[in-house]
């Protein structure tokens, strides 16, 4: 374990540095594009911008073991064929994530995408067996017993976002570090303990795979987004690394975009846009779908949304993520991963039988375990959890609760150090802590099925950080109550590792590629930059 004593981060800064690190650090985003779209009052953005705001940001970079940091980027690989496995599993799939007998019962929204790849893969024709997954695994440090373990948050199939801004926030922090004296405030501020992150290369390396496996040169790869997205010079990095390194042009579409430019041709099923540009509309084939939408119920504002979905599903093109790989990423998957023996299964070779041949993993399989936190279902009836239920005092077992699955009476007994998680992306769907059991008091019983329970990792305190907004009364649902645009607060860093995966029947090609830190106050309970409760940071290895 490192010796570093988290509670002595930051080093002190006098109001004349902190003005000083806070003028350097917002000219540096601004000029280098950590930038969002301001929020509009209507929220609404203009077609042409005209004006941008820095990202949210960390003044002083997070402290991180660099054990547990080298430790995260080694096994991003291991779960880069995992999570492969797991897409080209068509029965696990069913069985978790499905509409017949998993949680797609529960969950409209995860049993719609379910049922729409069920009808394609029974009656449509496999017109392409390639999918690509742009990754991030999530992890917080765990203080257990005297040690800091590295734990998995979650792991990310669709949307992953921030790899190009959190690449600019590490350059950031380096610029800052090499143009003022202020690092030379603690010797741990030395180039040597900031990581290289090159993510924006690495993921435009995952699609120009995919857009070079399709086979057709002039190809357009197509961006889904939200409309009115703030985020979009995150995605626009990408484009311009596509466009500069491999020569690969991008369409950017909305879902409601694509129900008038997208149509497939009958007999090859190749993906094409037209654009109504000046007089004469253009013609694009396209080679891959990468979405940035469509993850959340609220991309899906009326049932013709999911059409478009399926017809994008249908194309050849190369789907990033495919349904099958977005039901992968489902908080029920990672769930049920933990029970005996399928993390196991899905690491030994008998994978090569659902596709994506590899080597047998299973040497890694402690090593991805002890990332885990422990995970349940609510309507959960295992022995194991019925056995963990009656080692606990009989008067907080919950007596009287005949029909209530043994998952759900654990979940109260235990609910101070637990979070529960729907099947849902983005931030701001779980519930903490002591408002579970008000929460399982009021949740029908037949929607048990659609949560699962998660220990809380219980991250070292003490720590606390710079915490820089753009307009803070406009993007902090948590801290809105202060005008003060530099806020220092006890916090809380959460670590992101990239990385992608080409598969399908024959190999996975897969790497890892840069990594992410984002940065809360510790009075939040959720993460998300998006969704307005953190910052973006990076780390100071120590
Ligand atoms: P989403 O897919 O919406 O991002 P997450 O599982 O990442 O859902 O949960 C959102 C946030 O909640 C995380 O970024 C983290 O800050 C917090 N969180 C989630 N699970 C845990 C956990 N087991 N322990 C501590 N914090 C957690
Ligand atoms: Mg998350
Ligand atoms: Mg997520």
């Amino acid at each position: 374990m490192t010796s570093f004593n988290f509670s002595t981060w930051p080093p002190q800064l006098t109001p004349e540095q902190l003005e000083a690190l806070t003028l350097a650090a917002t000219t540096y985003a601004l000029s280098h594009g950590l930038l969002y779209l301001p929020p509009s009052p209507s929220n609404t953005q203009p077609s042409i911008p005209t004006t941008a705001i820095h990202a949210p940001l960390s003044l002083i970079p997070a402290p991180f073991p660099r054990a547990q940091f080298h430790a995260a980027r080694e096994l991003q690989s291991v779960y880069n064929v995992l999570y492969a496995r797991v897409a080209m599993n068509t029965k696990f799939l069913d069985t978790v994530m499905g509409a017949d007998e998993g949680v797609g019962k529960a969950d409209e929204f995860t049993g719609t995408l379910w049922r729409g790849w069920k009808k394609i893969r029974e009656h449509g024709v496999l017109a392409q067996p390639l999918h690509l997954g742009l990754f991030r695994s999530d992890y917080l440090l765990h203080a257990a017993e005297d040690r800091l373990a590295l734990k998995q948050v979650e792991f990310n199939t669709i949307s992953s976002s921030f790899g190009p801004l959190s690449e600019r926030a590490a350059a950031l922090h380096r610029n800052i570090l090499a143009s003022t004296s202020y690092f030379s405030a603690s010797p741990h501020l030395t180039a040597d303990n900031f990581p290289e992150n090159n993510t924006t290369s690495g993921l435009a390396e995952g699609l120009s795979k995919a857009h070079q496996a399709y086979g057709v040169r002039d190809a357009r790869i197509l961006f889904v987004v939200q409309p009115n997205e703030r985020n979009v010079f995150d995605q626009q990095w990408l484009e311009y690394e596509l466009l500069e390194k491999h020569q690969i042009h991008v369409v950017r579409q909305t879902l409601a975009d694509l129900a008038v430019s997208a149509s497939l041709d009958p007999s090859t099923h190749a993906l094409t846009i037209t654009l109504p540009f000046q007089t004469k509309p253009s013609l694009y084939e396209i080679s891959t779908i990468y979405f940035r939408a469509s993850y959340t119920p609220s991309d899906f504002p009326s049932p013709s949304y999911y059409d478009t979905r399926f017809l994008l599903e249908r194309s050849r093109a190369i789907k990033c993520p495919s349904l099958p790989l977005q039901l992968a990423g489902g908080k029920k998957v990672q769930e049920a991963l933990t029970r005996p023996g399928v993390l196991e299964r899905f690491l030994s070779n008998e994978g090569a039988k659902w596709g994506t041949r590899a080597p047998d993993l299973t040497a890694h399989a402690a090593g991805i375990r002890a990332t885990w936190m422990g995970m349940w279902a609510l309507d959960s009836e295992d022995a194991e959890i019925a056995a963990a239920l009656d080692l606990l005092p009989a008067s907080v077992q919950g007596q009287g609760h005949g029909k209530v699955p043994p998952g759900t009476r654990l979940a109260r007994c235990k609910a101070p150090s637990l979070v529960l998680k729907p099947q849902r992306e983005g931030g701001g769907n779980n519930v903490y802590r002591e408002t579970i059991p008000a929460f399982l008091d009021a949740l029908p019983a037949e929607e048990r099925e659609a949560w699962i329970a998660m220990e809380m990792i219980e991250t070292p305190r003490g720590v606390s950080g710079y915490l820089v907004r753009a307009s803070p009364s406009s993007s902090g649902t948590d801290n809105g109550s202060t005008e003060k645009k530099v806020v220092r607060a006890e916090v809380i860093s959460e670590l992101g590792i990239f990385g992608y995966a080409l598969f399908g029947e024959g190999e996975v090609v897969e790497r890892e590629v840069g990594w992410l830190v984002r940065t809360k106050g510790t009075e939040s309970n959720e993460g998300g930059v998006a969704a307005g409760f953190s910052v973006l940071d990076s780390v100071v290895l120590v």
